[in-house]
Order: C-alpha cells, then sequence, then structure tokens
C-alpha cells in the first residue's frame, strides 16, 4: 500500500470523532466561519497524517509487532524470548530439519521478504540457502546471530570456514543471544528496556543450565567421555565441556561415510570400552547402525545410547522444543549412557 492510500485509510478509520468535535466546538463558539472550517480540518488532516505514519507498513506486523524471520529453532528460540509480546517470530526448519541440506520453499522466500528482520545462523550453517540469504541482508535488517563469536573461539574446518555447531557450547552460544538482542533493539529501540529484561532472564536461565550440565557430566567417569554419533556436530560441546568427540561423517551430513570410517570407530569403541554410541534428530540412523553391528561382530558390544539433538531441536510445545529443553535431553541421555 502506498502512503498516500495508508494515509486516507486511516483518515477514513481513525480521527472521524477528533473532526466532528473540533467543528462542535467551533460552532459552540459561534466562531464557525468557513475559513476556520477549512483551517480547522487542515490541521486535523496534518494531525491524522503524523498519526497515520507510514513507517508503520515497514514495521508492521500484526497489531504493530516486529516481525522476524528466523532460519532454526535456536535462533527463533531466542527471539521470542527476547522479544516477548512485541515480536511474531516465524521458523523456518522445524524438528528434524537438517540444516546443510534445506533449501527453502516458496512459503519460506515469501516469508523472509515479509519480515521485518531475518535472524539466521551463519558460518555457512545453512548452506543451500546462502545465496538467498546474502539476497536478503541487501534488502532488510539481517544477521548471522553465530557470526559474531569471536573468530579466536570458533573451531576451523578449512579455509575461511568454521565449524557452524556453536549452539552446543552454551558460553559461546551467549555470543549469538546478545546479538539477536541487538538486532531487536536497532529494530524497535522504543522497547529496549523490555528486550534489556527478557535478555537477562534468557541468559540468567542457560548459564543456570551450563552450570548444572557441567555438575552432571561430573558424574561420568573421565575416560567414558567419548561422545561417538553420526556427524560432527558436537566438537563445540567437546570442547567446552571435556569429551572427545568422534563423528561418522564430516561436519555437513551432505559428505558420505566409508568403511574405513566405521572401522576406525569400531576400534575406538572396543579400545576404550566405551559403553554407548548416539543417534540425532536430524540424521538418519543408518550410519550409527553400521557401527555398532561392527563393534558386536568384533566382540564389543554396544548400545544406542537414546538419541541427540544435534542440529534441530524438538516439536514445538514440548520441552525439547526450546533450546533449554533439548540442551538439557542431551545431557541426561549422554550423562545416563556413558556413566
Ligand atoms: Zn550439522
Amino acid at each position: 500500500m502506498s502512503c498516500i492510500n495508508h494515509l486516507f485509510l486511516n483518515i477514513k478509520n481513525c480521527h472521524k470523532t477528533d473532526i466532528n468535535i473540533t467543528f462542535k466546538r467551533e460552532r459552540d463558539k459561534g466562531k464557525g466561519t468557513d475559513m476556520k472550517k477549512s483551517s480547522v480540518m487542515a490541521s486535523v488532516l496534518m494531525v491524522c497524517f503524523a498519526l497515520s505514519s507510514c513507517s508503520s507498513e515497514s514495521s508492521g506486523g500484526q497489531k504493530g509487532k516486529l516481525t522476524i524471520t528466523a532460519t532454526t529453532s535456536q535462533v527463533a528460540d531466542a527471539a521470542e524470548h527476547i522479544g516477548g509480546d512485541h515480536v511474531e517470530v516465524t521458523s523456518l526448519m522445524g524438528p528434524g530439519v537438517d540444516p546443510h541440506l534445506y533449501k527453502a520453499s516458496q512459503g519460506d522466500t515469501k516469508k523472509l521478504t515479509e519480515a521485518d528482520v531475518v535472524l539466521y545462523s551463519g558460518l555457512h550453517l545453512e548452506g543451500k540457502m546462502e545465496h538467498m540469504l546474502t539476497k536478503i541482508s541487501r534488502q532488510k535488517p539481517s544477521a548471522a546471530v553465530a557470526e559474531s563469536i569471536p573468530k579466536e573461539k570458533l573451531i576451523p574446518a578449512g579455509e575461511n570456514m568454521y565449524d557452524p555447531h556453536v549452539w552446543f557450547s552454551i558460553p559461546l552460544w551467549l555470543y549469538a543471544v546478545d546479538e539477536i538482542e541487538a538486532q531487536l533493539k536497532k529494530a524497535k529501540p522504543e522497547y529496549a528496556d523490555d528486550f534489556t529484561k527478557n535478555a537477562q532472564e534468557y541468559k540468567e536461565n542457560l548459564k543456570s543450565l551450563d552450570k548444572k550440565s557441567r555438575e552432571k557430566i561430573g558424574t561420568i567417569p573421565e575416560k567414558s567421555r567419548v561422545l561417538v554419533t553420526a556427524h560432527d556436530a558436537f566438537a563445540y560441546f567437546g570442547k567446552e565441556y571435556g569429551f572427545e568427540v568422534r563423528g561418522l561423517q564430516g561436519l555437513s551430513t551432505d559428505s558420505d561415510y566409508g568403511l574405513k570410517d566405521v572401522q576406525k570407530l569400531v576400534s575406538l569403541l572396543a579400545n576404550k570400552e566405551i559403553k554407548a554410541v548416539f543417534t540425532e534428530s536430524s540424521v538418519s540412523k543408518k550410519s550409527i547402525n553400521a557401527v555398532v553391528e561392527g563393534a558386536k561382530e568384533k566382540g564389543h558390544d554396544v548400545s544406542v545410547g537414546g538419541w541427540l539433538y544435534s542440529d534441530a531441536m524438538g516439536e514445538k510445545g514440548t520441552k525439547e522444543g526450546t533450546y533449554a529443553g533439548m540442551f538439557a535431553h542431551n545431557i541426561d541421555t549422554i550423562v545416563s549412557s556413558l556413566k
């Protein structure tokens, strides 16, 4: 809608009462000349124009809320908590979705184009959406939130590339949370105080989750702190919380795994007497089952220690559908299987 159309709609809808009252006052004073009427009309129009504020089109979700489209649920979770009632957050990638392979649908493109702000994880996590995200970021406020983490804290993965799975280190993910807070404040400075308050609460929760997780991990014998999963989503987790991490596939689920990889892992499991390996929410069970069977053939019994959330979170509305719930699920699953 053009600004002019917007203006007329606003005059039609909102300030009829104001106009009537103003005219009535003028009449009551007995000074209602045509000149006066038209000057009053002009000032009413100006007030209407100011109130109609064309900017509400660009920052306009329903009821003036800031609309945010996030790629992953981890990013959406922080935006929802920090934004509270002032935002409307849409997450493109639901439960079980693999962000490395995810391609934007037509519906997604619409959601990205219509949002006031676009937030994505970045560091090439959304590998197949990069072209579109780069294009969108030229058109509107957008941020690759994980790219706000200082480079020296990232795990290199090739030339100018970094492991993108940063959300499994709470201290690192807090940088991304800070960036989300900053983006919200930039888009709606009038709610900055609310965003600060919500963000503080959210971050306190995550810090306490971090502390509790370390306590639980402390109950696993040190030599048993080995995490074997289907793809390398847990390198930051391992570095942060003291696990040796082995993944069957490369960093992206796009890469293939071979017999050699399976054999290497089987030897590791047997040598270190690791009790369990884990499946992941966004990766097929086929690969990890190959390892379990390989170990059995060598006479070492390995169980599948339950499944971990890796790149995707749980169903919306469940505990695991939140960042904190998903993280806690992983900790509890790992601790009970390896203890
Ligand atoms: Zn991944």
